[in-house]
């Protein structure tokens, strides 16, 4: 059974954005993506300290804004507002979930849609589903998706579930594998908490898509011989005999379905290193289309 390494393909991935930064510094550009966190969540602070570091490591202008739990929605708006209107930056993203007086799906709408390199917006939600090559595809599924195409799994009439209907995962990773063209053209099926008979559905599937978020819950009798699984699920689990006391894993019973299949993704080091890398290629893309 092959791994599908995500933390090979996305080196191959910051490599490209590494050689798009330098032809657009050439050109006098520096890509520039700004991530706004609100609040002190330890798990939001810990994914914006990496997305600042693998930004300077790839030369991108990097604008970490660290704003207190009781910033007001007007005064986030006026963050974002002035962030669409900076010309050095390309990206913005707000870091999820805002404390609780925030209405994200306000702060989502405020962005830029040329800036919104989360593919959030509702502009770039209608990209996708209308095949719009300048819209931006949240980067989760898009790291899904160039892994199969890395791996070389033809989704070209193959038959994909997705295990999964939210506006961040599934629901995008549908829409990638049902579009014309490489890493589309699938059969797909969405599956989600009142499907019933999961198993007999996902057993059919040449390609599962786990976006779960429950650990270890596709399991063998879900899997038929000789298909693909991408594990997209980061689930934190008790692990008394490691130092931090937990440990990481997906959504799929990794030990007895890998036996199984053509090719499976790790965790770590499968979907997780790719959904940052698609963010840096997003932020590239922006900078580029900026100057068309
Ligand atoms: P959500 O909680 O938003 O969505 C989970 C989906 O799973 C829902 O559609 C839900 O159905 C469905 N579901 C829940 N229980 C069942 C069940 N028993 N049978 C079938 N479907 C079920 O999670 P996300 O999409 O945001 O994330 C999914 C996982 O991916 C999480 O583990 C998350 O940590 C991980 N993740 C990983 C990322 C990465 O970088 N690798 C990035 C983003 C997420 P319903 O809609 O009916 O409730």
């Amino acid at each position: 059974m092959p791994l599908i390494s995500g933390t090979q393909v996305a080196e191959k991935v910051l490599a490209e954005c590494h050689r798009d930064i330098a032809a657009l510094k050439a050109r006098g550009v520096t890509p520039g993506l700004a991530v706004v966190l609100v609040g002190d969540d330890p798990a939001s602070r810990a994914y914006v300290r990496s997305k600042d570091k693998k930004c300077r490591d790839l030369g991108l202008h990097s604008v970490k804004l660290e704003l207190p739990a009781t910033t007001s929605q007007a005064e986030l708006l006026e963050v974002v507002a002035k962030l669409n209107a900076d010309p050095a930056i390309h990206g913005i993203l707000v870091q999820s979930p805002p404390p609780k007086q925030i209405d994200e799906a306000a702060i989502v709408r405020a962005i830029d849609p040329a800036k919104d390199v989360d593919g959030f917006h509702p502009v770039n939600v209608a990209k996708l589903a209308l095949e719009d090559p300048t819209g931006f595809v949240p980067c989760t599924p898009l790291g899904c998706q160039r892994l199969l195409i890395e791996a070389g799994i033809e989704t070209k009439g193959a038959h994909a579930v997705v295990i999964g209907r939210s506006m961040i995962v599934g629901k995008p990773m549908a829409m990638l594998l049902m579009a014309k063209g490489p890493g589309g053209d699938a059969t797909v099926t969405v599956a989600h908490s009142r499907t019933r008979d999961l198993a007999a559905i996902t057993r059919q599937a040449d390609i599962i898509i786990a976006a779960i978020g429950r650990p270890y819950f596709v399991k063998a009798e879900h899997v038929k011989e000789g298909a693909v699984v991408i594990d997209v699920g980061i689930n934190r689990v008790e692990a008394p005999d490691t130092e931090k006391g937990y440990k990481l894993v997906g959504d799929v019973a990794f030990d007895e379905v890998a036996p199984k299949c053509r090719a499976i993704t790790p965790v770590p080091g499968g979907v997780g290193p790719m959904t940052i890398a698609m963010l840096m290629a997003n932020t590239v893309k922006a900078c580029k289309q900026s100057l068309q």
